[in-house]
């Protein structure tokens, strides 16, 4: 029940696992200020709490940089934990 009521309120925001889809600075698709990092995002990344770091660390990085003015950097995949070099992973 609680799944069901998780991808109806979320809709096209999440992935078929559950995920919530991200874009280049790791903001919620369609929702420029806010951002999704750790286990709860869509990148195609092993979910590790060092990348939950690392996320959170580019995301912080990107508002200061935005706060200044500047334009902020695009995230890249860990290409060490990224698992669609992998077979047999859902993502
Ligand atoms: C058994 C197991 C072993 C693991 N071993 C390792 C390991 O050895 N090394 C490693 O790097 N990674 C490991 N991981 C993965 C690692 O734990 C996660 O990648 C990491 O914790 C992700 O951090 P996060 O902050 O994204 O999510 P989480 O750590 O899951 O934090 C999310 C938090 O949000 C809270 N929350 C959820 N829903 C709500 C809500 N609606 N409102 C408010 N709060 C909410 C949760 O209670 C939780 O505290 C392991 C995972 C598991 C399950």
């Amino acid at each position: 029940m609680l799944r069901k009521i998780y991808f109806l309120a979320t809709g096209d925001k999440v992935d078929k696992l559950g995920r919530l889809k991200v874009g280049k600075y790791l903001e919620v698709e369609g929702e420029p200020d806010i951002f999704a990092i750790g286990d709860c995002n869509d990148t195609p990344e092993i979910k590790l709490a060092k990348l939950a770091q690392d996320h959170s660390k580019f995301v912080v990085d990107n508002l200061k940089l935005k706060h200044e003015g500047k334009e902020m950097k695009p995230y890249s995949v860990n290409s060490e934990f990224n698992c669609r070099n992998r077979n047999n992973h859902p993502s």
